[in-house]
């Protein structure tokens, strides 16, 4: 991991276990908060930037284990950044027409203009995630697809998209005190779901899913961030640092006015 952006460095052997989802290196909660207000305002600066710039596009990915804090993540981070140019797609199970489709047909519909943020909550990776765990697909299918993956993400990257992928890692008592919060919290009872508890009996063989992908698709133009996801102040620095610095790599500027358009205003 290189800095404190927690990027899976390309081509080198990813353990997860070896990856705390409560660390937050560097910060204490005060300072991070502390932080936080200046991230996101920088982030809104930088995203009308992107809008008037107009030649390229962000795709920010986000995966993570129910309750990991995907959703809050995007409240979280993207607070300030005004709606223009800015969009959300979330993905649940494929419909029948979907599902008819080759596996990254829905993502690419949904994939960013140039000049435009979109965040896939939930992404193509589920294609080698659930699909993987519950034997939803065979096993030549679903490791046929890491390869697939990596050059959808390269045709992306060549036209103009820098893809930023975020794994929200957090540990399983952190699942379970959250689940027990949708349980007890009428507030949040609503994003309760039976089927969370199966998926939490499978907590192992997603791990080893999340492995492999992080293995097999941290890739120099498109790299995994693996990010503590335990402490919700610390997942939003890392994320809104992570998106700062690629946005800010991209030397953006605000187009040159037409000839002409100088002056006083006088009508
Ligand atoms: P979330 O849990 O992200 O808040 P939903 O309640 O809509 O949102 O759940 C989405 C569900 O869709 C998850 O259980 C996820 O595993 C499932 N899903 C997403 N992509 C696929 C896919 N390709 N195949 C099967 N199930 C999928």
């Amino acid at each position: 991991m290189s800095d404190h952006l927690h990027v899976a460095e390309p081509g080198k052997q990813f353990r997860l276990e070896h990856h705390a989802p409560e660390a937050t290196p560097g910060l204490s909660e005060d300072e991070g908060e502390a932080l936080l207000p200046e991230l996101r305002l920088r982030l809104d600066e930088l995203q009308e930037l992107l809008y008037a710039d107009r030649r390229s596009a962000v795709l920010v990915v986000l995966q993570g284990m129910d309750a990991a804090g995907k959703d809050g993540t995007i409240r979280s981070v993207f607070r300030e950044v005004g709606p223009l140019g800015c969009m959300v797609a979330n993905f649940g199970v494929p419909t029948p027409e979907e599902a008819a489709h080759d596996f990254l047909w829905r993502y690419h519909l949904q994939a960013p203009a140039r000049g435009r943020i979109a965040i896939f909550n939930r992404s193509y990776y589920e294609s080698v995630l659930v699909e993987r765990v519950h034997g939803l697909v065979p096993k030549s299918v679903w490791k046929g697809r890491y390869g697939a993956i990596n050059r959808f993400e390269a045709l992306l990257a060549a036209e103009g998209t820098v893809v930023v992928k975020f794994f929200l890692h957090v540990s399983k008592e952190e699942q379970r005190q959250r689940l027990q919060e949708r349980v007890d919290n009428p507030k949040k009872r609503w994003k309760f779901r039976e089927g969370d508890l199966d998926e939490r009996k499978l907590w192992d063989d997603y791990g080893a899913a999340y492995e492999d992908m992080v293995n097999e698709c941290s890739t120099e133009t498109a790299p995994w961030h693996v990010v503590p996801a335990d402490h919700k102040w610390y997942r939003d620095v890392v994320v809104a640092r992570a998106l700062i610095r690629r946005l800010e790599a991209l030397d953006l500027r605000y187009p040159e006015a037409a000839p002409g358009i100088v002056g006083t205003i006088v009508i």
